[in-house]
């Protein structure tokens, strides 16, 4: 009861510090009316950083005040005379996720008795889980140290960084920040699991209070609007985490990445930065959003009188204005095809993200009452997912949509590594369906939403980390980042390449791996969570590779004599009207068993059928099915 209370009055006082953060943003004259008697207090034990809410005053009237002379206290490495003289508090930074792969970001920040989380993603699962429908972090950390986790911060609307807050927020409650496209995204998700879930809906430039953690958000570009990254500051120091993010100078949204606010917190003075290494081995830029418009422009005109699918992500909506946009100017009406895509699109709209002009969007089933040259459909399935639309249109499988030689079809994406083949079995089919498809890379039909190396160099540059650790990204994508980190002078013992689970130490001398917890992943197949384990996932690759044989037999439970059977059945191994000859041996082989051994106990006779039958199929076939006995004693 008094835990809960607590986090009642705890969650309460950070949703008035947040009011009042945003109350002194509005009103710029936060100085005078901050009642800042209890943060002053905090704030003085440990003596780190300036009170927030001064902070944002200085950003907010710069006019006015007079930064300087607080900005020349802090030097290019982030240290000052005042920092020398107070005792180091310790930072440790523990990613559980999204470190040698890419998929299920969240990280784990802890300083003092107070943690936050920033992201809860998902990943999608491979070849080698056969059955799995997604995989999410190990959360077992995080549930052990609940009571300290003061809030879950997230930099944007992917499913790598969204996909698994439902299923921690069935384990225990906490505030979710985020912006608000971003919001609206995790609030439909919720909502499919009857989760309600505390939504704090916070803007670029903001700042919220989580215990000793001060979070500001950070307008980013990326794939997705409404993408931030974040200025964390506690007691330890000031870290920046940049989330998913590239420059784009012309975005389609016209809101550039805030380039001048990294300049300014690297005039602060950055104890680490960590950033997003998907491009990290990729030179130069980025193109901007906006090249695409130009290639669509041109392809649009070009089709004359086909119909136009268009296959993208659901969640890039600057992808989709701009499919929007061109199909407006070629007077064409746009349907949407595909769950996620439908849902999207509405969220989009519905909070102003996406602007349809009224009477363009028509439904998919009235399609039919338009001439093809008047069409144009944005569906799923770039990434050639089994149950997609586009997979679906591909084998003719789709009740709304026929393809045929009069569609132009554009594949806006590029495969994500592991889904080429997927990719290219549905661009064969559309072919072979007599439609022109447009996926090459020549055509400019798609962009990444990720910074490549002179992208992260700027950041890097701007920010002027001591300390630098890559994130988001496979290994060899963390060693490329790393290494951008050491061609513009870190040190390379102040750069952490982690694993997850690992909890990485800062303090004012130097950053160091000083522990392990636990992390991986959990299947989710179904309903079930976590109850697919490794045993579970070895049947299903063995069954799905060798099949199954199972022997029936009737035993007598005095003599032991064999009543009925042993009957064989196979399933995935042999057809056995097409080898009786093998069925008959293998059933000598059981009788033989039972024959030789005089003994009543049953696993032993089950283990000695497993052993005898294997050890005679794998010489006659070279295969090994599952083989289970099944005896019923009478
Ligand atoms: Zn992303
Ligand atoms: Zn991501």
């Amino acid at each position: 009861m008094t835990q809960k209370n607590d986090e009642t009055k705890r969650s309460r006082k950070q949703s008035n510090e947040k009011t009042k953060n945003q109350s002194s943003r509005n009103s710029g004259k936060a100085k005078s009316n901050q009642p800042k008697k209890k943060e002053t207090k905090k704030e003085a034990a440990y003596g780190r950083i300036n009170p927030p809410e001064t902070k944002k005053s200085q950003r907010k009237s710069e006019k006015t005040a007079k930064p300087e002379t607080k900005k020349r206290q802090y030097s290019k490495s982030g240290k000052n005379s005042k920092d020398k003289k107070k005792a180091s508090v310790p930072v440790r930074i523990i990613p559980l996720g999204g470190l040698e792969e890419i998929g299920k970001n969240i990280t784990l920040y802890e300083c003092g008795d107070d943690m936050i989380l920033v992201d809860c993603g998902m990943a999608f699962p491979d070849d080698d889980l056969p059955g799995i429908d997604l995989v999410i972090p190990d959360f077992t950390y995080v549930i052990k140290n609940k009571d300290k986790i003061r809030g879950l911060f997230i930099t944007h609307g992917h499913e790598d960084h969204i996909g698994s807050i439902p299923y921690l927020l069935k384990e225990f409650d906490l505030p979710v920040y985020g912006t608000r496209l971003t919001l609206g995204l995790v609030e439909g998700k919720l909502k499919e699991h009857g989760i309600k879930g505390d939504l704090r809906v916070c803007s670029p430039t903001d700042r919220v209070k989580a215990g000793c953690f001060d979070v500001e958000f950070i307008h980013v570009n990326h794939s997705i609007p409404d993408s931030v990254g974040f200025a964390i500051r506690c007691p330890g120091g000031l870290f920046v985490h940049t989330g998913d993010f590239k420059i784009d100078t012309t975005p389609i949204d016209g809101d550039v990445i805030d380039l001048a606010r990294f300049g300014e917190l690297g005039a602060e003075g950055v104890t680490m930065l960590l950033t997003d290494s998907t491009n990290a081995e990729r030179e130069g830029f980025t193109p901007s959003e906006r090249t695409v418009g130009n290639s669509f422009e041109n392809l649009f005109s070009q089709a004359q009188n086909k119909r136009i699918i268009v296959a993208t992500f659901s969640s890039n909506i600057h992808r989709i204005q701009q499919i929007i946009d061109e199909a407006v100017r070629c007077s064409r009406k746009v349907a949407v095809s595909g769950r996620s895509m439908i849902n999207v699109v509405s969220v989009a709209s519905e909070l102003g993200y996406l602007n349809v002009p009224e009477g363009v969007l028509i439904d998919i089933d009235s399609i039919r009452k338009y001439p093809p040259e008047n069409i144009v459909i944005i569906t799923t399935g770039s990434q050639g997912e089994p149950m997609s639309a586009l997979h679906r249109m591909a084998f003719s499988d789709h009740r709304k949509v026929d393809v045929g030689p009069g569609d132009l079809i554009i594949i806006s994406a590029t495969p994500i590594p592991g889904n080429e083949k997927t990719v290219s079995r549905v661009v064969n089919e559309l072919m072979k369906l007599g439609a022109e498809v447009i996926y090459e890379r020549m055509y400019y039909v798609h962009v990444s939403g990720h910074a490549c190396a002179e992208e992260i160099k700027l950041i890097h540059t701007l920010t002027k980390p001591k300390y630098y650790m890559p994130l988001h990204g496979e290994y060899k994508h963390l060693v490329k980042n790393a290494k951008i980190a050491e061609s513009l002078g870190t040190d390379k013992k102040n750069i952490v390449i982690a694993q997850i689970g690992n909890v990485v130490e800062v303090t004012e001398n130097n950053v160091k791996i000083v522990n392990t917890v636990p992390a991986g992943r959990m299947l989710v197949d179904g309903y079930g969570v976590g109850d697919v384990g490794n045993i579970v996932l070895k049947d299903r690759k063995h069954l799905a590779e060798d099949g199954l044989i199972a022997v029936v037999m009737t035993i007598d439970g005095v003599l032991g004599d064999i009543l009925a059977g042993p009957d064989i059945v196979t399933r995935g191994f042999v057809y056995v009207r097409e080898a009786e000859e093998l069925i008959i041996d293998a059933k000598r082989v059981v009788c033989n068993v039972l024959d030789s051994y005089q003994g009543r106990d049953w696993s032993t006779i089950k283990q000695k059928v497993r052993d005898d039958l294997s050890r005679y199929l794998y010489e006659r076939t070279k295969r090994s099915p599952m083989i289970l006995p099944i005896i019923m004693e009478i």
